[in-house]
């Protein structure tokens, strides 16, 4: 397996609109979708650099993964996404190197894509997530 290039980095925010507003009028991106992520307990908006988008999250719910990150430890960056051909592929290819899984199996993230998370204890402390159209 082999990443073709960093999808996205997803950035916990504790308020989507006020974030939104810094990366629109200081940083000259723009958000393209605003979207919920009803399984994640997020709302996302996304913003393209180039190749690589920016995935800003906001917890729905503090009980939610991102909840309990901002919780614990503020906003911030949150995880990195690997573009990936097959992700269900690239989660079996890393396990058998030893990597330990938070997702077995792909699941459903945003813009229709399937995605599946690698545990932070395995990946040198970054929150790793495969993201595919398969
Ligand atoms: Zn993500």
């Amino acid at each position: 397996m082999k990443p073709t290039h960093i999808e996205h980095i997803g950035i916990a925010v504790e308020n989507l609109e006020e974030a939104i507003t810094y990366y629109e009028k200081v940083l000259g991106l723009e958000c393209y979708a605003i979207e919920d992520v009803t399984d994640q307990k997020v709302k996302t908006a996304f913003f393209k650099v180039g190749d690589t988008k920016i995935e800003l999250l906001e917890s729905t719910d503090p009980d939610g993964p991102i909840g309990r990150f901002i919780e614990k430890k503020g906003p911030g960056i949150h995880h990195m996404a690997f573009a990936v051909e097959n992700v269900s592929a690239a989660l079996k290819d890393v396990e058998e190197n030893g990597v330990r899984l938070i997702d077995k199996v792909p699941k459903d993230g945003a813009e229709g894509l399937k995605i599946g998370f690698l545990h932070p204890k395995s990946t040198l402390g970054v929150l790793t997530e495969f993201c595919g159209d398969k």
